[in-house]
């Protein structure tokens, strides 16, 4: 389910010369794709966010995407909203590595609201398209007001 996805670990690991291994953000840590999606104090924050949003537990932390897909597996509820929540927690795994892209190839730093936008915008366009929600307005979806559509 999940794309390996290269970044200098592995790069270093394949033996490709990198100037350093550190976070682009914090400069502290290694970055490893765990660091960036979950561990770092930007996706924390995107994480925070999205889970207010979603109206789940905010004292969740978590140390890694498999931990964070796992982690819906384990919530209760239909499939159908589990589906909902899967799709929202890809986008943000995706999100978040593609503002890292845009940091490190275009020096482009995006702030976690403006991702946290997108997130919302791209799950909605593409729920919109497959599953039962395909009446859902942005003001609801933004709300997360879905209770009666997907119990
Ligand atoms: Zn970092």
């Amino acid at each position: 389910m999940i794309v390996r996805i290269p970044i200098k670990k592995e790069l270093i690991r394949r033996r490709i010369p990198m100037n350093n291994q550190l976070c682009l953000r914090c400069g502290i840590q290694e970055e490893t794709v765990d660091h960036v999606i979950c561990g770092s104090t930007s996706s924390k924050s995107v994480w925070k966010k999205i889970l207010v949003w979603l109206k789940i537990p905010t004292s969740t932390e978590f140390c890694g995407c498999r931990e964070a897909l796992e982690y819906v597996n384990d919530l209760t509820g239909s499939n159908e909203w589990k589906k909902v929540i899967r799709t929202v927690f890809q986008t943000t795994v995706w999100n978040i590595w593609k503002s890292r892209n845009e940091k490190e190839f275009e020096d482009k730093l995006r702030t976690s609201n403006d991702i946290v936008e997108t997130i919302m915008a791209d799950s909605f366009i593409w729920l919109k398209s497959r599953a039962k929600l395909n009446d859902i307005v942005w003001v609801r979806w933004t709300d997360f007001n879905i209770r009666d559509l997907v119990s």
